[in-house]
């Protein structure tokens, strides 16, 4: 298969190089250049499949010149082996036609672990089949660093730096970051903000002259196209669970870059049967302001109750508008540009493209406890607060009631218990037993300030040549 940039000034390039790439030269991101499409009798054939070999069928078609179906199948099933629940994502049901897909029971609680246990691991067979050695440098509000840590500790072809802004992420989540010891993990917890760890990932990206030579740099934010390919398969798997492909269902997924619900828009394109997608967002509303007609316009960062969706920009979106432009890189290339300004509007005919694929609603900190205070009440379920933002867009979006109306379950309640308190629940969120001396391990990381010639230098005091 075939990726090329969403603004056309690059050349196109197969999986693997897509894999090892972030953005694209000219500042776009890739897609497939044609999206595979399934037929009803293939999706009845995958009825009943476990999740792995479910996987290995959904993404066979993007990995094609990389791994072969045999190959692709003995990754997944140790991809997916390594997760605490039997199911791997197991449905909830909250009320009639209405579900929490639980995906936080990777090794991390939350769902990045569906993306990244499995990036680390084709990481790890194209560096071994290049003889290459690698260094991924990445920057994390939370949920992105623990995931990416964890799914390349035991490489011994990749060094990892992890930066998180110092005093700004939740106790469980740094320390699910800083207690994973080992010679090629490195946390930097960095005097600044989200944004400043950003800055230095893109100045690093830029200037990699500080490196050994013959190490090549990795990303592994959002926009890494192998992240969302492992997204679209648990949509496959939980409509399959619920009917389709003869019944359709929705989806109300909690938004932050927009990488999880792309996977879903793409799971429809792909065939899928799916009547809804809300984009659930907290106070960064800039997708729902966008859909509401007033522009794709940059707002200032608001920290809310759900930290793991506070953006100001949703990256991922650029490839939905290339969708809703028909493809065209020229108008896409254009539109671009003109946003760095932080404001952009577009045509009429693209907007009502996007509003006939996803509807949208802003949760506020205040009724995200009120929802997960009043499904404890109803269900004694307890909701992490991203999650309690989709459940709420969810009941706010619905457009029809027989409609199985499934939330992406995004983070473990235990993640954040500070949203479960505020939300006056009577009962402490508790860590899986496996992770339940968390909070007694011992702890390994620098700090630093917010300056790119002293990350240069930590990091190249730490590589392994
Ligand atoms: C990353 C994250 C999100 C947002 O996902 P996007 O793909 O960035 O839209 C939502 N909830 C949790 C718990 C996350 O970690």
């Amino acid at each position: 298969m075939e990726y090329i940039s969403t603004r056309g000034g690059s050349p196109a390039l197969g999986f693997e190089d897509v894999l090892l790439t972030g953005l694209a030269p000219d500042g776009g991101l890739y897609l497939p250049r044609q999206l595979p499409r399934f037929d009803t009798a293939t999706f009845e054939r995958w009825a009943g499949l476990g999740y792995a070999a479910l996987a290995a069928e959904v993404m066979q078609p993007f990995v094609e010149g990389f791994l072969s179906p045999a190959e692709l199948r003995v990754i997944c099933e140790d991809t997916y082996r390594d997760f605490r629940h039997p199911a791997v994502a197991p449905l909830v049901q909250l009320g009639p036609n209405e579900w929490v897909l639980e995906l936080f029971h990777g090794p991390t609680l939350a769902f990045k672990d569906f993306a990244l246990q499995l990036l680390g691991r084709l990481l790890e067979r194209s560096l071994e089949r290049r003889g290459e050695r690698a260094v991924i440098l990445g920057a994390t509000s939370g949920d992105t660093g623990s995931a990416a840590i964890e799914g390349c500790r035991r490489s011994s072809r990749v060094d990892i730096f992890i930066m998180h802004p110092h005093g700004r992420v939740s106790e469980v989540q740094r320390r699910q970051m800083t207690t994973v010891i080992g010679p090629n993990i490195h946390n930097i917890a960095v005097d600044g903000d989200f944004d400043d760890c950003q800055e230095l990932v893109k100045a690093s990206f830029a200037d990699q002259s500080f490196l050994p030579p013959g190490l090549r740099l990795v990303a592994v934010n959002s926009i890494n196209w192998a992240r969302i390919m492992a997204q679209i398969v648990y949509y496959v798997a939980a409509a399959l669970a619920l009917g389709a492909p003869r019944r359709a269902v929705g989806f109300s997924v909690p938004t932050g870059n927009f990488g999880d619900i792309y996977a879903g828009y793409l799971a429809r394109r792909m065939g899928l049967p799916i009547a809804q997608l809300v984009i659930a967002t907290n106070a960064n509303d800039i997708l729902h302001r966008f859909l509401r007609g007033e522009g794709y316009a940059r707002g200032a960062l608001l920290q809310t109750l759900a930290p793991s969706m506070d953006i100001v920009v949703s990256s991922n979106f650029e490839r939905a508008l290339f969708d809703f432009h028909d493809g065209d890189a020229a108008a896409m290339a254009g539109l671009m540009g003109r946003f760095r300004g932080g404001a952009v509007q577009v045509p009429p005919a693209v907007l009502e493209r996007a509003r006939a694929e996803f509807s949208s609603a802003v949760v506020d900190d205040e009724r995200t406890c009120e929802t997960i205070a009043s499904v404890f009440r109803e269900t004694e379920y307890l909701l992490d607060p991203h999650t309690a933002i989709g459940v709420r867009a969810a009941r706010e979006c619905r457009t029809d009631a027989a409609l199985p109306l499934v939330t992406l379950g995004t983070a473990h309640p235990a993640k954040f218990p500070d949203a479960i308190h505020r939300a006056g629940v009577p009962r402490e969120p508790q860590l899986p037993l496996y992770m339940a001396d968390l909070l007694q391990r011992p702890e390994r990381c620098a700090r630093l300030p917010s300056d790119l010639a002293l990350l240069a230098q930590f990091v190249r005091e730490r590589v392994r040549a």
